[in-house]
């Protein structure tokens, strides 16, 4: 679960990181209010769930009231690839004497905590670590002591940071890293992490992932989720308990099992297909559970064929095809759906998709056969007969 950057400040104050005071607001009107009470100058920022806002325009500094509103105008509903913002973070500006990076992530082939810290903030950290790879200081804490002091210090005057701000440096990556480990984050980025002329260290931004399946150690994060922002089937489908990821094709994808579903999209995909959406109906059968599904699929107005992707092993493939059967008579799909059966009784489920003649259904017996099948529906050709099976 992604955070907005004034949500990750919340949680980096938590914990003791110096951030700059500020508002998060809707309005230009409370735009302006909270900059006048902020006192200029002021940063006008454009919350959203992607990097680079300073570059696209959406991060501007405010002297005065009319050039607050002004940036609060021109950023409120402005659109940073794909993300439009509804919400600002306004806060007082702060001096900078210097920018540095620092994060903590779960390094996954380490099987260990990540501390990164860098004298080359203010950058887009990848290219730093292709062009000057030596100027980024890596550690890997023990996952259970965390990051020592003395770490800390190391990864600081190693990174290159001013002398005198060693000390200030240590306690920001020692204060980043509680925020990862205490909050279940699986990452904590501050860039850049800024030196004001006061010598005072403090985050300038936060990028904070939290870990969704930890959310229930920590109720006062729960509110956190930035419903507002995400795709509007996306949160009906969160709202109802089912797991659905929208994509930018014009196949659906539906299937039982995260692992069938990530493979059925690969396979797809290799078949010269892309998906619009995909969707794990889980372990459930009936009539009721498959229209949910199938409703939900078929809310993005850019499907133009489903592919209904059913391993079955506890759910038989019998009981699917008659909860298939049983919402296509609720809901009369006017899209083409290839539905593929194997395991537990697919023979028994097949036989009775045939007899029930679904117009525009299509039966498929492998995958490979069935992303075939789905990407020629969607490019509005039929299915090669031979590929119909039984
Ligand atoms: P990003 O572009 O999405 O990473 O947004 P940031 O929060 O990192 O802001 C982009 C850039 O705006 C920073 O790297 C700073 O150079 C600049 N910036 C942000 N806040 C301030 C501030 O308080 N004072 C000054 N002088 N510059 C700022
Ligand atoms: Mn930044």
């Amino acid at each position: 679960m992604d955070l907005l950057e004034y949500q990750g400040k919340q949680l980096f104050a938590r914990h003791g990181l110096a951030v700059s005071p500020g508002r998060a607001v809707n309005t230009v009107e409370d735009a302006v209010a909270a900059a006048n009470e902020l006192g200029y100058p002021v940063v006008v920022k454009a919350q959203v769930l992607i990097g680079g806002r300073g570059k696209a325009g959406g991060v501007k500094l405010a002297d005065d009231e009319a050039q607050a509103r002004e940036h609060a105008q021109n950023i409120l509903g402005m659109d940073i690839r794909g993300h439009t913002v509804r919400t600002l973070w306004i806060e007082h500006a702060s001096d900078i004497a210097t920018e540095y990076y620092a994060s903590v992530l779960l390094d996954r082939s380490a099987k260990k905590p990540l501390v990164i810290f860098s004298v080359e903030g203010g950058v887009e950290i990848e290219q730093v670590a292709e062009e000057s790879p030596e100027r980024l200081i890596r550690r890997h804490p023990d996952a259970l002591g965390g990051l020592t002091r003395a770490e800390a210090i190391e990864m600081a005057t190693e990174g290159g940071a001013d002398e005198d701000v060693i000390e200030g440096v240590a306690d920001a990556l020692t204060a980043l890293y509680e925020v990862w480990s205490e909050e279940d984050a699986m990452l904590a980025e501050i860039n850049p992490l800024i030196v004001t002329p006061e010598r005072e260290v403090k985050a300038l931004d936060a990028k904070v992932t939290l870990d969704a399946n930890a959310l229930f150690r920590h109720p006062e994060n729960q509110g956190l989720s930035d419903t507002e922002n995400q795709d509007p089937i996306e949160r009906k489908a969160n709202e109802e308990g089912v797991q659905y990821v929208a994509l930018d094709g014009d196949i659906g994808i539906l299937g039982n099992g995260a692992g069938l579903v990530m493979s059925t999209l690969d396979v797809v995909a290799r078949a010269g297909g892309r998906p619009a959406n995909f969707l794990d109906a889980g372990g459930g059968s009936d009539a009721a559970k498959i229209k949910q599904a199938v409703e939900l699929i078929l809310s993005n107005d850019a499907v133009r064929a489903v592919l209904f992707n059913i391993f079955g092993g506890i759910t038989r493939c019998d009981e699917v095809a008659r909860g298939l059967i049983a919402a296509f008579e609720q809901i009369k799909p006017s899209v083409p759906f290839v539905v593929r059966l194997d395991g537990t009784n697919d023979v028994e489920g097949r036989r009775l998709l045939s007899e029930a003649a679904l117009p525009n259904v299509h039966a498929a017996k492998t995958m490979n056969e069935a992303a075939e099948m789905v990407v020629a529906l969607a490019a509005g050709r039929a299915p090669e007969p031979a590929q119909m099976s039984s």
